[in-house]
């Protein structure tokens, strides 16, 4: 199983973050039916373009600027990011983690066969591969090539056809870009392309199984993964393809000029558990689009809260939970219609039913031990005086109480149904 995974130049947001649980899913309900997972996920640190039709700047090069940062830099800041992003929401990464910039010499190699086979031509700026030259270029995204060409009169350059695309791109003369290397064509970078077909090959062989990625990506990256892998090896590249649809806030496009831009850990710095987040992924189908809010994530903790509470209650003995269960889960990961099966049955699950529910859910159920956090008397005076202010709305008064039990080593959070005490970070 091949996933595409982040272009490491800036924060991966809880967006981002909702495709990685789903494919994090996947690998769960395949071990769950006892198949062996061999998942390779790329790290995209050179290639990305701004436009999909290879114009514009670099991601990477992009990001370096804004952070004030190296490309190097940039990629190792977002890579940690992503990887911090992973483990507060229990996602298992893969055994094979692949850096586009260390299969260099694989993507060349690559774009020499398809050289060879008379798949590219050369632009003044690049490495083309010619669409037209491959048949059924559309069967993955069938789109109709006449409403593509209508779509787009622009940025063709020297390109033959609108579907063409970047192979290798030549450093732009008279600028040192930060990360470039030698090539039988110049020197330059990679498309983006490129790296996954070289990448997915070398650690799967020409043809596998499954192909993972955003719905974004089927209709120009999948889309050309396919013609230079299929050009190039003749074999059919993926048997089966699975896309994650998108997640809106509030209804809105997440950006950070909205306002509602949102990593993992800023949904923990405001005091919710990432297994809440996670619980809350769970709840809409991958192939549906999601929207956030932060009601929904309310309830997604108070109903994650009551699992942990059956769970810590169950007893041990055979396992009761239904088959409809499994039946979800393998119906095109069916998972709110598992967890709904989880709910029907709660009260006569098992410690064993909880086991085998986490090994697909991975909301660390099986693992959880509920910490009693003794609260000093002295905390629980100033609470209740605070409780007083908020109810006088004398809120300077309220602030005031809020740094005194700061001051005892506890933070105070005002949730829709009061206040919620936790020990503090640090
Ligand atoms: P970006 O880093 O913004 O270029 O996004 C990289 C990939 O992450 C996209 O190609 C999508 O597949 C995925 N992605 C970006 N934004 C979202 C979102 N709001 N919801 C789900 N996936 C997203
Ligand atoms: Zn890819």
């Amino acid at each position: 199983m091949y996933s595409c995974g982040p272009t490491v130049y800036d924060y991966q947001h809880i967006g981002h973050m909702r495709r990685y649980v789903g494919d994090d899913i996947l690998v769960r309900v395949l071990k769950a039916n006892k198949y062996n997972v061999h998942h390779v996920l790329n790290i995209t640190d050179v290639g990305h373009l701004v436009s999909d039709s290879d114009t514009g700047e670099d991601k990477m090069e992009k990001g370096a600027k804004k952070f004030g940062l190296s490309v190097w830099d940039i990629a190792k800041k977002f890579e940690a990011q992503f990887k911090d992003s992973c483990k507060l929401l229990n996602i298992t990464l893969p055994q094979d983690l692949m850096h586009a910039t260390d299969y260099i010499p694989e993507q060349i190699e690559l774009i020499k066969k398809l050289e060879e086979k008379g798949f590219t031509y050369t632009t003044k700026d690049g490495i083309y591969y010619d669409t037209s030259k491959f048949p059924d270029y559309f069967k993955l995204s069938r789109q109709n090539p006449e409403d593509l060409r209508a779509g787009m009169r622009v940025e063709m350059g020297e390109k033959k056809n609108v579907s063409d695309f970047a192979l290798w791109k030549f450093s732009p003369s008279g600028e040192k870009r930060q990360m470039e290397w030698e090539s039988p064509w110049g020197i330059g970078f990679p498309g983006w392309h490129i790296e996954c077909s070289a990448m997915s090959m070398k650690a799967l062989g020409p043809h596998f199984d499954i192909h993972t990625g955003g719905i974004d990506h089927i209709s120009i990256h999948h889309t050309n993964e396919i013609a230079q892998s299929e050009a190039a090896t003749g074999e059919t590249f993926a048997n089966y393809w699975i896309h994650h649809a998108f997640l809106t806030v509030e209804g809105q496009k997440m950006s950070k000029s909205l306002g509602n831009f949102y990593t993992v850990e800023d949904v923990k710095a405001k005091g919710f558990d990432p297994m809440a987040l996670r619980y809350l992924y769970l709840q809409t189908h991958y192939r549906q689009e999601m929207n956030f809010t932060w009601e929904s994530l309310e309830a997604a903790q108070t109903a994650l809260g009551k699992l942990r509470r059956y769970y810590l209650e169950s007893r041990e003995g055979e396992a009761m939970l239904p088959v409809e269960f499994e039946d979800a889960i393998n119906d095109d990961l069916n998972i709110a219609k598992a967890l709904a099966t989880v709910w029907e049955h709660i009260g006569n699950l098992t410690k064993s039913d909880f086991t085998k529910i986490d090994e697909v859910l991975g909301l660390k159920l099986a693992t959880y031990h509920e910490v009693e956090i003794e609260i000093p008397a002295a905390v629980r005076e100033l609470v209740e005086q605070r409780e007083e202010a908020r109810k006088n709305r004398d809120f300077a008064r309220s602030d005031e109480l809020r740094d005194q039990i700061a001051s005892h080593g506890f933070d105070v959070m005002d949730t829709p149904s009061g206040q919620q005490l936790r020990p503090a970070s640090k």
